[in-house]
């Protein structure tokens, strides 16, 4: 076997002799042969296909640790690897992109809302479990009334949801592990301590990283296994943050048409998203509970935050998958159109599971915008 010299691999593989060097300290590309007297490295031409392996991960901006990782591993192992770490940084660049989104919003001043609203009215809260919560109402540029339901269900025996509408706050969280039930609560808490109503949407942003970090800290102190989904819109004048992580869902009723407006964040959404299965698959497939990222008191969680302009005659409904699991798209469209009432909305969605076996906690917290 004739073996290539540094100056001939690097030409042939298009790595510079500097990289190769790199690479061969970090033992990613080790060469065939070192002339102990010379110090020459010389390479085997059958490591040129791992040296191409390096380079397109590397134009993946895949750390090297993790190219290190990659080319340890056979072939099928390595594409796992690759497709993980793919799922990862689209995930990652999701939140960057609302992230831009909401700056680019801020910056140019198109979230004060008496640039676009002169007007305010009242928004009247309502609650349909503890108290009726008429000193919610404040001033807002839009009026709202919301009402909020969580249930167990048919056949678990607690509830670890939590939801809440009130105080321009829709929230919903679906608790998991040991101390799931602390958990969801603690994670609505922390935004009920956010006054969205005295802060200017620009500044909603860092007040709700802020609540969403005193949260995740909260399930930390939990301990154990446990976590949190955690699904919000806090209203700002017309202008509605929206807070989401995990596999509770944001749904909004627009002239008649219903739009999820949050991405789940589970694995088999991510292999929807990259045509692994179909939506068929995906509705029956045995992992579809299986999270890719909740509140679950590990650091840096990565909640999606964004901000949204709230048109009268809206109609946004927070869910737990309790209910998008079990009840149709079509049938929870006819509900949220056809009542007067958020009350009656939200008893009449948390029935409907349970009508459809009530498998899991359901909750649902359900905001009107007024004309
Ligand atoms: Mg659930």
């Amino acid at each position: 076997m004739d073996l290539l010299t540094t100056g001939a691999f690097a030409r042939a593989s298009r790595l510079s002799v500097k990289a190769l060097r790199l690479y061969d300290e970090l033992g990613l590309l080790t060469p065939a042969y070192v002339d102990p007297r010379t110090g020459y490295r010389f390479y085997d031409p059958a490591q040129l296909e791992q040296a191409r392996l390096v380079v397109w991960l590397r134009r993946l901006d895949m750390p090297l640790a993790a190219i290190r990782q990659v080319c340890g591993l056979d072939a099928p192992a390595a594409a796992e690897q690759v497709r993980e770490f793919w799922a990862r940084t689209e995930a990652d660049l999701t939140t960057r992109r609302d992230l831009a989104a909401f700056l680019i919003g801020h910056l140019s001043g198109k979230d004060d809302p008496m640039n676009e609203h002169g007007q305010t009215a009242k928004a009247v809260a309502s609650r349909t479990e503890g108290d009726a919560t008429a000193d919610d109402a404040r001033a807002a540029a839009l009026s709202v009334r919301y009402a909020a339901l969580s249930d167990a269900g048919l056949v678990r025996e607690g509830n670890q949801d939590a939801a809440y509408a009130g105080g321009g706050l829709l929230a919903v969280a679906d608790g998991f592990g040991e101390h799931g039930a602390p958990a969801s609560t603690a994670a609505i808490e922390a935004l009920r301590r956010v006054d969205a109503a005295t802060l200017r949407p620009g500044d909603l942003l860092n007040a709700l990283q802020d609540a969403v970090h005193q949260a995740n800290e909260a399930v930390h102190e939990l301990a154990g296994p446990t976590g949190t989904t955690l699904t919000a819109l806090l209203w700002s004048g017309a202008s509605l943050a929206l807070v989401h992580i995990g596999d509770s869902r944001a749904y909004l009723l627009r002239d008649g048409d219903l739009f999820q407006i949050t991405h789940d964040h589970t694995l088999v959404q991510s292999m929807l998203d990259e045509g692994r299965i179909t939506a068929e698959e995906a509705a029956s497939h045995p992992q579809r509970a299986l999270l890719l990222r909740a509140l679950d008191g590990a650091a840096g969680p990565a909640v999606d935050l964004r901000l949204h302009d709230a048109r009268p005659g809206d109609r946004y409904l927070l869910c737990s998958d309790g209910l998008s699991t079990v009840v149709p798209q079509e049938e929870v469209r006819r509900v949220l159109a056809g009542r007067a009432e958020p009350a009656q909305a939200v008893r009449e969605l948390v029935d409907l599971a349970n009508a459809a076996g009530g498998p899991d906690n359901v909750s649902c917290a359900v905001a009107l915008v007024g004309a």
